[in-house]
Protein backbone atom coordinates (compact mmCIF):
# COMPACT_ATOMS: atom_id res chain seq x y z
CA UNK A 1 0.00 0.00 0.00
CA UNK A 2 1.70 3.64 -1.04
CA UNK A 3 0.42 5.95 1.40
CA UNK A 4 1.18 9.78 1.21
CA UNK A 5 1.99 11.74 3.88
CA UNK A 6 1.03 15.71 3.43
CA UNK A 7 2.49 18.16 6.47
CA UNK A 8 5.46 15.75 6.13
CA UNK A 9 7.73 17.41 7.88
CA UNK A 10 5.82 18.55 10.99
CA UNK A 11 5.83 16.55 14.44
CA UNK A 12 3.30 14.20 13.52
CA UNK A 13 4.48 14.13 9.74
CA UNK A 14 8.10 12.87 10.68
CA UNK A 15 6.29 9.98 13.32
CA UNK A 16 3.72 8.91 10.18
CA UNK A 17 6.74 8.57 8.13
CA UNK A 18 8.85 6.49 10.65
CA UNK A 19 6.04 4.27 10.91
CA UNK A 20 5.29 3.78 7.48
CA UNK A 21 8.62 2.64 7.13
CA UNK A 22 8.29 -0.02 9.87
CA UNK A 23 5.02 -1.51 8.49
CA UNK A 24 5.39 -4.64 6.68
CA UNK A 25 3.17 -3.98 3.05
CA UNK A 26 3.43 -0.16 3.18
CA UNK A 27 5.98 2.01 1.18
CA UNK A 28 5.76 5.90 1.20
CA UNK A 29 3.66 7.81 -1.82
CA UNK A 30 5.99 11.02 -1.22
CA UNK A 31 4.88 13.73 0.84
CA UNK A 32 3.47 17.36 1.03
CA UNK A 33 4.75 20.89 2.52
CA UNK A 34 3.74 24.25 2.81
CA UNK A 35 5.94 26.98 0.59
CA UNK A 36 8.49 27.14 3.22
CA UNK A 37 9.21 23.64 3.64
CA UNK A 38 11.97 21.07 3.06
CA UNK A 39 10.57 21.32 -0.51
CA UNK A 40 12.93 18.48 -2.59
CA UNK A 41 13.89 16.28 0.33
CA UNK A 42 13.43 12.65 0.66
CA UNK A 43 11.45 11.35 2.75
CA UNK A 44 13.62 8.42 4.51
CA UNK A 45 16.50 11.34 4.75
CA UNK A 46 13.63 13.73 6.69
CA UNK A 47 13.37 11.35 9.42
CA UNK A 48 17.64 10.01 9.45
CA UNK A 49 16.81 7.16 7.28
CA UNK A 50 18.00 5.85 4.29
CA UNK A 51 16.68 7.73 0.65
CA UNK A 52 13.64 5.84 -0.15
CA UNK A 53 12.65 7.83 -3.89
CA UNK A 54 9.68 9.34 -2.26
CA UNK A 55 10.02 13.49 -2.39
CA UNK A 56 8.87 16.42 -0.16
CA UNK A 57 6.57 18.73 -3.10
CA UNK A 58 3.89 20.78 -2.83
CA UNK A 59 1.66 19.21 -5.60
CA UNK A 60 -1.03 17.93 -3.42
CA UNK A 61 -3.00 16.79 -6.29
CA UNK A 62 -0.53 14.81 -7.60
CA UNK A 63 -0.03 12.96 -4.71
CA UNK A 64 -3.69 11.77 -4.24
CA UNK A 65 -3.41 10.67 -7.34
CA UNK A 66 -0.47 8.71 -6.76
CA UNK A 67 -1.43 7.24 -3.25
CA UNK A 68 -3.66 4.46 -2.28
CA UNK A 69 -3.63 6.32 0.83
CA UNK A 70 -3.02 9.98 2.46
CA UNK A 71 -2.30 11.02 5.50
CA UNK A 72 -3.11 14.34 7.02
CA UNK A 73 -1.81 15.65 10.50
CA UNK A 74 -1.23 19.11 9.12
CA UNK A 75 -3.61 22.54 9.57
CA UNK A 76 -7.34 23.27 9.48
CA UNK A 77 -6.39 25.33 6.36
CA UNK A 78 -4.61 22.60 4.31
CA UNK A 79 -7.15 20.21 5.71
CA UNK A 80 -9.69 21.91 3.41
CA UNK A 81 -7.82 21.69 0.49
CA UNK A 82 -6.65 17.88 1.25
CA UNK A 83 -10.65 16.93 1.65
CA UNK A 84 -11.20 19.08 -1.47
CA UNK A 85 -8.76 16.28 -3.48
CA UNK A 86 -9.31 13.41 -1.78
CA UNK A 87 -12.89 13.68 -2.82
CA UNK A 88 -12.41 14.18 -5.94
CA UNK A 89 -9.43 11.25 -6.47
CA UNK A 90 -11.48 8.86 -4.93
CA UNK A 91 -8.14 7.88 -2.74
CA UNK A 92 -8.60 6.95 1.12
CA UNK A 93 -8.18 9.84 3.61
CA UNK A 94 -7.17 9.99 6.96
CA UNK A 95 -7.43 13.03 9.05
CA UNK A 96 -5.95 13.73 12.00
CA UNK A 97 -5.99 18.27 12.22
CA UNK A 98 -7.97 19.26 15.20
CA UNK A 99 -9.03 22.82 15.78
CA UNK A 100 -11.52 22.15 12.37
CA UNK A 101 -14.85 24.29 12.30
CA UNK A 102 -18.36 22.73 11.58
CA UNK A 103 -17.43 23.84 7.90
CA UNK A 104 -14.35 22.17 8.00
CA UNK A 105 -16.04 18.97 8.79
CA UNK A 106 -18.85 19.27 5.93
CA UNK A 107 -15.47 19.16 3.68
CA UNK A 108 -15.49 16.14 4.68
CA UNK A 109 -18.36 14.75 4.90
CA UNK A 110 -18.43 15.37 1.36
CA UNK A 111 -14.99 13.90 0.48
CA UNK A 112 -16.84 11.03 2.48
CA UNK A 113 -18.94 10.64 -0.41
CA UNK A 114 -16.85 9.71 -3.18
CA UNK A 115 -13.53 8.48 -0.66
CA UNK A 116 -13.29 6.05 2.24
CA UNK A 117 -12.03 8.79 5.20
CA UNK A 118 -11.69 8.39 8.63
CA UNK A 119 -11.06 11.29 11.09
CA UNK A 120 -10.15 11.14 14.77
CA UNK A 121 -9.26 13.55 17.26
CA UNK A 122 -7.23 11.43 18.40
CA UNK A 123 -5.66 7.94 16.85
CA UNK A 124 -4.67 5.96 20.07
CA UNK A 125 -5.85 2.90 20.77
CA UNK A 126 -6.13 3.77 24.32
CA UNK A 127 -8.49 6.70 24.06
CA UNK A 128 -10.49 5.55 21.36
CA UNK A 129 -11.45 2.96 24.22
CA UNK A 130 -11.55 6.09 26.93
CA UNK A 131 -14.35 7.88 24.77
CA UNK A 132 -16.24 4.40 24.67
CA UNK A 133 -15.85 3.88 28.08
CA UNK A 134 -16.57 7.68 29.31
CA UNK A 135 -19.74 7.44 27.10
CA UNK A 136 -21.25 4.28 29.31
CA UNK A 137 -20.42 5.69 32.66
CA UNK A 138 -22.05 9.38 31.50
CA UNK A 139 -25.41 6.94 30.12
CA UNK A 140 -24.99 4.99 33.85
CA UNK A 141 -24.25 7.82 36.25
CA UNK A 142 -27.32 10.46 36.44
CA UNK A 143 -26.70 14.20 35.55
CA UNK A 144 -28.68 14.91 39.14
CA UNK A 145 -25.87 12.63 40.82
CA UNK A 146 -22.75 13.29 39.31
CA UNK A 147 -20.65 16.36 37.37
CA UNK A 148 -18.88 15.68 34.50
CA UNK A 149 -15.55 17.85 34.09
CA UNK A 150 -12.27 17.19 31.21
CA UNK A 151 -9.60 18.01 31.84
CA UNK A 152 -6.62 18.16 29.61
CA UNK A 153 -2.66 19.60 29.29
CA UNK A 154 -0.85 19.30 26.36
CA UNK A 155 3.13 20.57 25.45
CA UNK A 156 3.56 24.37 25.07
CA UNK A 157 3.50 24.47 21.14
CA UNK A 158 -0.38 23.75 20.76
CA UNK A 159 -2.12 26.47 19.26
CA UNK A 160 -6.10 25.34 19.86
CA UNK A 161 -7.79 24.57 22.92
CA UNK A 162 -9.31 22.29 24.13
CA UNK A 163 -7.73 19.61 22.70
CA UNK A 164 -9.76 17.70 19.54
CA UNK A 165 -9.79 14.81 21.88
CA UNK A 166 -11.10 16.76 25.28
CA UNK A 167 -13.96 17.79 22.76
CA UNK A 168 -14.40 14.27 21.64
CA UNK A 169 -14.54 13.19 25.32
CA UNK A 170 -17.19 16.02 26.02
CA UNK A 171 -18.99 14.67 22.96
CA UNK A 172 -18.81 11.11 24.14
CA UNK A 173 -20.34 12.43 27.53
CA UNK A 174 -23.31 14.33 26.00
CA UNK A 175 -24.00 11.15 23.79
CA UNK A 176 -24.30 8.76 26.77
CA UNK A 177 -26.67 11.75 28.51
CA UNK A 178 -28.21 11.81 25.40
CA UNK A 179 -28.30 16.01 25.23
CA UNK A 180 -25.93 17.81 22.40
CA UNK A 181 -22.86 18.87 23.43
CA UNK A 182 -23.23 22.74 22.69
CA UNK A 183 -25.99 22.78 24.67
CA UNK A 184 -24.24 21.70 28.15
CA UNK A 185 -20.61 22.40 27.36
CA UNK A 186 -18.37 25.21 29.30
CA UNK A 187 -15.32 25.72 27.91
CA UNK A 188 -13.58 27.41 30.18
CA UNK A 189 -14.23 29.54 33.63
CA UNK A 190 -13.49 32.59 35.39
CA UNK A 191 -14.82 35.55 37.55
CA UNK A 192 -18.08 35.59 38.83
CA UNK A 193 -19.52 32.49 37.07
CA UNK A 194 -22.14 31.43 39.59
CA UNK A 195 -23.08 27.75 40.82
CA UNK A 196 -22.66 25.00 38.67
CA UNK A 197 -25.73 24.18 37.09
CA UNK A 198 -26.55 20.69 36.58
CA UNK A 199 -26.12 18.86 33.48
CA UNK A 200 -23.05 20.90 32.69
CA UNK A 201 -20.01 19.46 31.19
CA UNK A 202 -16.82 21.26 31.85
CA UNK A 203 -13.41 21.88 30.30
CA UNK A 204 -10.16 22.80 31.59
CA UNK A 205 -7.09 23.45 29.88
CA UNK A 206 -3.78 23.26 30.63
CA UNK A 207 -0.38 24.25 28.53
CA UNK A 208 3.17 23.56 29.41
CA UNK A 209 6.52 22.13 28.69
CA UNK A 210 6.52 18.95 25.86
CA UNK A 211 3.74 16.94 26.88
CA UNK A 212 2.67 14.89 24.42
CA UNK A 213 -1.17 14.62 25.81
CA UNK A 214 -3.03 14.36 29.15
CA UNK A 215 -6.89 13.61 29.45
CA UNK A 216 -8.85 13.35 32.70
CA UNK A 217 -12.78 12.70 32.79
CA UNK A 218 -13.53 13.51 36.13
CA UNK A 219 -17.55 12.10 37.41
CA UNK A 220 -17.92 14.02 40.79
CA UNK A 221 -20.71 12.60 42.82
CA UNK A 222 -21.54 13.81 46.35
CA UNK A 223 -19.41 11.83 48.17
CA UNK A 224 -17.39 9.69 45.81
CA UNK A 225 -15.86 10.64 42.58
CA UNK A 226 -14.65 8.68 39.42
CA UNK A 227 -11.69 9.28 37.41
CA UNK A 228 -10.59 7.83 33.65
CA UNK A 229 -7.23 9.11 32.90
CA UNK A 230 -4.92 8.64 30.00
CA UNK A 231 -1.69 9.82 29.29
CA UNK A 232 0.16 9.60 26.05
CA UNK A 233 4.27 9.22 26.68
CA UNK A 234 4.77 8.95 22.87
CA UNK A 235 3.31 10.82 19.37
CA UNK A 236 4.19 7.42 18.11
CA UNK A 237 0.73 5.94 19.22
CA UNK A 238 -0.99 8.41 17.05
CA UNK A 239 1.12 7.57 14.00
CA UNK A 240 0.74 3.89 14.42
CA UNK A 241 -3.28 4.15 15.09
CA UNK A 242 -3.16 6.76 11.89
CA UNK A 243 -1.12 4.14 9.79
CA UNK A 244 -3.74 1.11 10.71
CA UNK A 245 -6.56 3.35 10.24
CA UNK A 246 -5.15 3.86 6.53
CA UNK A 247 -4.92 -0.15 6.43
CA UNK A 248 -8.01 -0.23 7.36
CA UNK A 249 -9.37 1.28 4.92
CA UNK A 250 -7.62 -0.14 1.68
CA UNK A 251 -10.49 -2.00 -0.36
CA UNK A 252 -13.49 -0.22 1.62
CA UNK A 253 -15.97 2.24 -0.34
CA UNK A 254 -16.87 5.63 -0.19
CA UNK A 255 -17.63 6.46 3.84
CA UNK A 256 -16.92 8.39 6.80
CA UNK A 257 -15.76 6.06 9.64
CA UNK A 258 -14.31 6.56 12.92
CA UNK A 259 -11.94 4.68 14.57
CA UNK A 260 -14.11 2.57 16.32
CA UNK A 261 -14.82 0.53 13.26
CA UNK A 262 -11.31 0.40 12.70
CA UNK A 263 -10.63 -1.06 16.42
CA UNK A 264 -13.79 -3.07 16.57
CA UNK A 265 -15.14 -1.12 19.45
CA UNK A 266 -19.27 -0.46 18.81
P1 LIG B 1 3.19 20.69 13.32
O1 LIG B 1 3.00 22.18 13.31
O2 LIG B 1 4.46 20.13 13.85
O3 LIG B 1 2.97 20.10 11.83
C1 LIG B 1 2.05 20.61 10.90
C2 LIG B 1 2.74 20.57 9.55
O4 LIG B 1 1.79 20.91 8.52
C3 LIG B 1 3.88 21.61 9.44
O5 LIG B 1 5.07 20.97 9.02
C4 LIG B 1 3.37 22.60 8.40
O6 LIG B 1 4.41 23.20 7.63
C5 LIG B 1 2.49 21.68 7.56
N1 LIG B 1 1.58 22.43 6.69
C6 LIG B 1 0.90 23.58 6.93
N2 LIG B 1 0.20 23.96 5.84
C7 LIG B 1 0.43 23.03 4.89
C8 LIG B 1 0.00 22.86 3.54
N3 LIG B 1 -0.82 23.75 2.96
N4 LIG B 1 0.41 21.77 2.87
C9 LIG B 1 1.24 20.86 3.43
N5 LIG B 1 1.72 20.98 4.70
C10 LIG B 1 1.30 22.05 5.41
O7 LIG B 1 1.94 20.12 14.13
P2 LIG B 1 1.73 18.64 14.72
O8 LIG B 1 2.09 18.62 16.17
O9 LIG B 1 2.35 17.64 13.81
O10 LIG B 1 0.14 18.54 14.68
C11 LIG B 1 -0.57 18.68 13.45
C12 LIG B 1 -2.06 18.55 13.73
O11 LIG B 1 -2.35 17.21 14.16
C13 LIG B 1 -2.59 19.47 14.83
O12 LIG B 1 -3.90 19.89 14.47
C14 LIG B 1 -2.64 18.56 16.05
O13 LIG B 1 -3.54 18.98 17.03
C15 LIG B 1 -3.08 17.28 15.39
N6 LIG B 1 -2.79 16.04 16.14
C16 LIG B 1 -3.76 15.10 16.07
C17 LIG B 1 -3.56 13.87 16.67
C18 LIG B 1 -4.62 12.79 16.49
O14 LIG B 1 -4.43 11.66 16.99
N7 LIG B 1 -5.71 13.08 15.77
C19 LIG B 1 -2.38 13.61 17.37
C20 LIG B 1 -1.40 14.61 17.42
C21 LIG B 1 -1.62 15.83 16.77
Amino acid sequence: MKIGVVGCAGRMGRMVIEEVLATEGCSLAGGTEAGSGPIGQDLGTLVGASATGALVTEDVEALFARADAVIDFTVPAATRTHATFAGKTGTAYVVGTTGLEADDLKLIETAAETAPVIYAANFSVGVNVLLALTERLAATLGADAFDIEVLEMHHRHKVDAPSGTALALGEAAARGRGVPLDQVSRLSREGQTGARPEGEIGFATLRGGEVVGDHTVMFAGGAERIELNHKAASRAIFAKGAVRAARWLDGKGPGLYAMSDVLGLD
